[in-house]
């Protein structure tokens, strides 16, 4: 996906890999010869809930997300999770826990534990904030995470850094006084944490929103802004909400509150990088569409299906799945 991201030129890097350190070979994959990416990933849903209402949201449109039944039986769920780990966990691949909304799942403190048994480094944690600062077990949830180890990129989503805008964009209130509060906790922690937008019509679609976007932010003290596009669905008309990004990157060579730095080279992406005020910032433009024999990603959906994802949604099932 078309990524903007901000980030502080100051401090330790928070990618879990180098985009121009990359290699893939053929490994054996539930029995069948596959080529995978060394950086690969699993993205685990613990459901499909989500208590927010984005227009944007891929669950929406995605065929395989909306015909997903739910395992309702959390003990056949965590099984089935544990044979899917079993399965790749050859690939050492990191591991996004997504949905739906996962702060809020009940299966939440049981999958991060599931991750630390397996020990899988985690990838990022997409979250609308939601659950965040409640508390399971006695402790915040913050720091269950930071006691699993999921301490890289908790990717908070926003539509806008105007409260009342992005209540009415998201359809919840988790208030900017809110991210102060997980921020505050996350900078005392070593923890990465950064706000993520997806660009749309009805809220931040140009240089000067993304500008102001991450200037508000940097002010809470949280360093990482990232901005992407609106994921595209075959057969689905959203061009009335789609921002394109590619203007707005080719905007920043002619900008001087820009300086180019360098271009790197990934496999899968190109990398502009430039500095702005005390942050790099880093365009990153698929070099090629997301159909290749190539796998990137898996994703363990709430139905215990294991599939290969293509473009971040469930694409094609693993042949000869486990669940048979
Ligand atoms: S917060 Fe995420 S999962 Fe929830 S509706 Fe918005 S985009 Fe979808």
């Amino acid at each position: 996906m078309n990524t903007i991201k901000f980030s502080d030129g100051y401090s330790l890097k928070t990618e879990t890999h180098n985009v121009e350190i990359y290699d893939s070979q053929y490994i054996e994959v539930n029995g069948k010869s596959r080529l995978v990416d060394s950086h690969c990933s699993i993205m685990i849903y613990p459901s499909l809930y989500c208590n927010a209402k984005c227009a944007f949201c891929i669950n929406h449109f995605d065929e395989n997300i909306k015909s997903c039944k739910e395992i309702e039986d959390d003990n056949l769920y965590f099984l089935k999770l544990r044979e899917a780990l079993k399965l790749l966990k050859h690939l050492k691949p990191t591991v996004h826990i997504c949905g739906g909304e996962p702060t809020i799942s009940h299966r939440i403190l049981s999958i991060m534990g599931i991750v630390k048994e397996f020990g899988l480094l985690n990838r990022s944690f997409p979250t609308n904030g939601t659950g965040l600062l409640k508390r399971y077990e006695g402790k915040l949830l913050l720091q269950h995470m930071l006691e699993n180890g999921l301490t890289n990129n908790i990717n908070l989503s926003r539509s806008s850094h105007i409260d009342k805008n992005n209540q009415k964009l998201m359809g919840i209130c988790f208030t900017n006084k809110d991210i102060e509060t997980v921020a505050t906790f996350c900078n005392v922690n070593h923890m990465s944490f950064r706000i993520s937008c997806v660009l749309h019509k009805f809220g931040i679609d140009s240089l000067e929103d993304l500008i102001s976007f991450h200037e508000y932010y940097r002010k809470l003290n949280i360093k990482s802004t990232i901005f992407r596009e609106m994921v595209k669905v075959p057969k689905v008309n959203r061009k009335e909400k789609f921002v394109d990004i590619e203007p707005i990157m080719n905007q920043l060579d002619s900008d001087s509150r820009f300086e180019k730095i360098r271009t790197m080279q990934g496999e899968y992406y190109l990398v502009n990088v430039y500095r702005y005020k005390e942050s790099i910032v880093k365009c990153y433009r698929e070099k090629f569409k997301d159909d290749r024999e190539l796998i990137r990603d898996f994703v363990f959906m709430p139905d215990g299906e294991v599939y290969i994802a293509r473009n971040n949604k469930p694409n094609e099932r693993l042949l000869g799945d486990i669940n048979e």
